[in-house]
């Protein structure tokens, strides 16, 4: 686990799950890959806290890797599950997954992802729309950010000076720049999200599957629209 900021932890190995620690309880955002969840477990302990102290579970996106542990934690625990209406028939198990827009330029991939185990089917209890302001455990506004997935979503935490909880809808390369990501695809969509997110005011930013940014986020991604 690594902390990111007061009250917000990244647990997972080459996935990100968020744990937002606050006074109304516990809120995961994301869950990492089917029969990881010691991960977030153990995550949990090591801050003090129980799991069925996790009130929320919020999610970024229908894909294995963000949605696996849902099953597991929701069973434990009375948490409202809340996601995209996009993504939600996804979660709960009535539609396919889409795949990421790589899939489309490297079909390999495709056999690759078979490879996970599945995650199991979820109800999904609040759907979530785009300006939302939920006041959990941590005040998160809600951004559509699809492209990755027709319903993707990323969170601004209002802590810290902000804190963008990206997803998979940008990365970062091995300078430190925002940059699309190995998984997405230069669409029209992908790039107006980018953009999207570079609307917001923030000083760290947090991702599926690449390192936080510390500081300077969203000049970070400013730049990276301008460069689109
Ligand atoms: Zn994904």
């Amino acid at each position: 686990m690594e902390k990111v900021t007061n009250g917000l932890y990244q647990v997972g190995k080459g996935y990100q799950a968020f744990i937002i620690d606050g006074d109304e309880g516990v809120t995961l955002v994301d869950t990492g890959l089917p029969k990881k969840t010691d991960h977030i477990l153990d995550g949990l302990a090591a801050i003090g806290r129980k799991v069925d102290d996790v009130k929320h579970i919020v999610i970024t996106h229908a894909h294995v890797d963000h949605i696996g542990g849902l099953g597991v934690i929701r069973s434990l625990t009375d948490a409202e599950v809340m996601c995209s209406q996009e993504d939600a028939p996804a979660v709960q198990g009535d539609a396919e997954m889409t795949p990421p827009p790589v899939m489309v330029r490297f079909p390999f991939l495709k056999i690759m992802l078979k490879m996970f185990p599945e995650a199991s089917p979820v109800p999904v209890d609040r759907l979530l729309t785009p300006g939302d302001e939920l006041a959990l455990s941590g005040d998160l506004t809600v951004l559509a950010t699809p492209g990755h997935t027709p319903g993707h979503m990323s969170f601004l935490l209002d802590r810290s000076g902000g804190v963008m909880i990206v997803g998979d809808a940008a990365s970062v390369n091995k300078k430190g720049e925002v940059v699309r990501g190995l998984f997405n695809a230069p669409t029209p969509q992908i790039d107006a999200s980018i953009r999207a997110i570079a609307v917001y005011d923030f000083d760290m930013a947090v991702f599926g599957h690449a390192p936080p940014i510390r500081s300077g986020a969203s000049g970070a991604f400013a730049s990276a629209a301008a460069d689109l």
